[in-house]
C-alpha cells in the first residue's frame, strides 16, 4: 500500500491523529519578520524549516505540514517573490518529506487564502483562483505531499476552489475555515457563520473538513459541537495558543501546553477527529497532545 492510501486508511479508521503547531509565529521567533516571505525560506534557510519540521516530528505529530501557507502566485507576487511558486512549494514539500521518512510520518501539505475574492465581491475570477491554486498544489505533489490542508479560510467560494482543485489532482483534502468570536456568535471574517460554513465544507470536494485559527481550544468545542451534526466528514481542528495579547508592541498568545491538552478529550468528545495546533502553539504544545491522543486512542482499543 502507497502512503497516500495509507493515510485514507488511517483517516477511515477512526483513530485520533496529531497534526503539528504554529508555523508562522515559530519562523517569527527565528527571524522571519513582517513582510518577509516565509515561503522564501524552504530555498534560502532550509536548515531552519528541517529543524522546526524534525521538532514536530519528535514532539508526537503524525502529520507534518509544509511551510507553504503562502505560497500561491496572488501572495507571493504581493511579496515580490513573483514566479516562485513551483520552486518554493517543491522545496518545502521535499524537506518535510525528507523528515517524514526518516520519522515515519504523514505529509501535509499547507495551502492558505490567496488574499483576494472571487467577483463580484472581488477582482479574480473563479478560473484565475482555480489556476493559482491547481499550480501551487502541482507543486506540492510533485515533491511527495499525501495530503492537503486548505486552510485559514474566510470566504466558503474560494475554499470550495481550492478543494476542488486538490481532488482533481487527487490529493486527499482537508478544507478548515477560520472564525472569530463576537456579539453574534462566531464568524469568518467574511460574515459566514459556522453552520453556513458547515454547510459549505459539506458540500465541497474535501475529503474532511473542519477549523483553524482565528480563536483558542476552549472556543473551537464550541464551534465543532455546532458543526459536527451538519457534516458526516472527518473532522480537523487547529486552534490558537488563546487569543493574542499585544505585550510590547507584539502579539503574545498565552495558553500553555498542559492548558490546551487538558481541553483536548473535550473536543475529541464534540467530534474533533485530527487535532493540531495553530498561531502560538510549539513542539511542545504537540508533545503534551501526543500524551492525551495516545491515552484516547488505547481507550477505543486496538480496532480504532
Ligand atoms: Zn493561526
Amino acid at each position: 500500500m502507497g502512503r497516500r492510501e495509507e493515510f485514507r486508511e488511517a483517516m477511515a479508521g477512526g483513530r485520533i491523529l496529531l497534526a503539528d503547531g504554529a508555523w508562522g509565529t515559530e519562523l517569527q521567533k527565528l527571524g522571519l519578520d513582517t513582510g518577509d516571505c516565509p515561503e522564501a525560506w524552504n530555498v534560502d534557510r532550509p536548515d531552519e524549516i528541517r529543524k522546526l519540521t524534525r521538532a514536530y516530528a519528535e514532539a508526537g505529530a503524525d502529520l507534518l505540514m509544509t511551510n507553504t501557507f503562502g505560497g500561491n502566485r496572488f501572495r507571493l507576487r504581493a511579496l515580490e517573490h513573483h514566479g516562485k511558486v513551483a520552486a518554493y512549494n517543491r522545496a518545502g514539500a521535499a524537506i518535510a518529506r525528507e523528515v517524514a521518512d526518516a520519522h515515519g510520518k504523514w505529509v501535509a501539505a499547507s495551502v492558505g487564502p490567496t488574499g483576494e475574492l472571487i467577483e463580484p465581491r472581488g477582482l479574480a475570477s473563479r478560473r484565475q483562483m482555480y489556476e493559482a491554486f491547481r499550480e501551487q498544489l502541482e507543486a506540492l505533489k510533485a515533491g511527495g505531499v499525501d495530503a492537503v490542508m486548505v486552510e485559514t479560510m474566510s470566504d466558503p467560494e474560494e475554499m470550495r476552489v481550492a478543494a476542488q482543485a486538490a481532488k482533481d489532482l487527487e490529493l486527499y483534502c482537508f478544507a478548515t475555515m477560520t472564525f472569530n468570536p463576537g456579539p453574534d456568535g462566531y464568524r469568518t471574517y467574511t460574515g459566514v457563520t459556522v453552520a453556513e460554513a458547515a454547510q459549505a465544507l459539506n458540500e465541497c470536494a474535501a475529503d474532511a473538513a473542519g477549523t483553524n485559527c482565528g480563536t483558542g481550544l476552549a472556543d473551537m468545542i464550541h464551534v465543532v459541537r455546532q458543526m459536527r451534526p451538519l457534516t458526516r466528514k472527518p473532522l480537523l481542528v487547529q486552534a490558537n495558543a488563546g487569543l493574542p495579547q499585544t505585550v510590547n508592541g507584539k502579539l503574545v498568545y498565552g495558553d500553555k501546553p498542559a492548558h490546551m491538552a487538558a481541553l483536548l478529550p473535550d473536543l475529541i468528545a464534540a467530534g474533533a477527529q485530527v487535532v493540531g495546533g495553530c498561531c502560538g502553539t510549539t513542539p511542545e504544545h504537540v508533545k503534551a497532545f501526543r500524551a492525551v491522543a495516545d491515552a484516547l486512542n488505547a481507550q477505543r482499543g486496538p480496532s480504532a
